[in-house]
């Protein structure tokens, strides 16, 4: 009788996705390892790149070099834009991927508790978009006060 090799599929390459993948240990399984972006971001440097301390490939890591030593884990670039629980299948904005397994690994977004209007006073610092527009205000910000006219109070 044919047995077939589990297939895992793991959504999100974040601490959460990766710690799965370096840590599960089932020779025979084939997992796949799924992100929107080809990098694992470490997030709590983002506020260094923000603060033009660091910049963005410092805290960017390829997640094909992370889990190198996992022959097991393929990594694949898509968008996950829903789930088909029952049939145990992952939509993508580039087709669709079955599992017998699935580990949702996705983070958390930005909440500004109920108003919508804070948000462009508070921008969210999750992305190293994030990080990149909120340095180009500031730095701005620094140019501008360079070219005034009048002196500080
Ligand atoms: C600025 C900042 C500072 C922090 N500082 C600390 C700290 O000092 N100490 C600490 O313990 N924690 C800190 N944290 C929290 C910590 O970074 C998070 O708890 C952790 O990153 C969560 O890991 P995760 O794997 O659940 O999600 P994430 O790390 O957010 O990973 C989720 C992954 O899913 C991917 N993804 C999301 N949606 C999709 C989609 N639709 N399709 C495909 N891929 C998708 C993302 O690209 C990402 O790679 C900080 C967080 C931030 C934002």
């Amino acid at each position: 009788m044919e047995t077939r090799n589990p297939h895992i599929v793991v959504l999100g390459a974040g601490f959460g996705g990766l710690t799965f993948c370096q840590t599960f240990n089932h020779r025979a399984a084939r997992v796949t390892l799924l992100d929107r972006q080809n990098h694992h971001l470490f997030q709590p440097l983002l506020y260094q790149v923000a603060a033009a301390g660091l910049s963005a490939p410092e805290i960017a890591q390829p997640i094909r070099s992370i889990v190198s030593d996992h022959p097991n884990v393929t990594v694949l670039l898509d968008q996950v834009t829903g789930l088909d629980l029952a049939g145990k299948v992952v939509r993508l904005a580039g087709g669709t991927l079955t599992y017998d397994c699935l580990v949702l690994a996705l983070g958390g977004c930005t909440s500004y508790f109920g108003p919508p209007e804070w948000e462009p006073f508070a921008p969210g610092l999750k992305s190293l978009d994030d990080a990149l527009g909120i340095r180009r205000r500031i730095l701005l910000a620094f140019e501008k006060a360079e070219n005034a006219s009048t002196a500080a109070p």
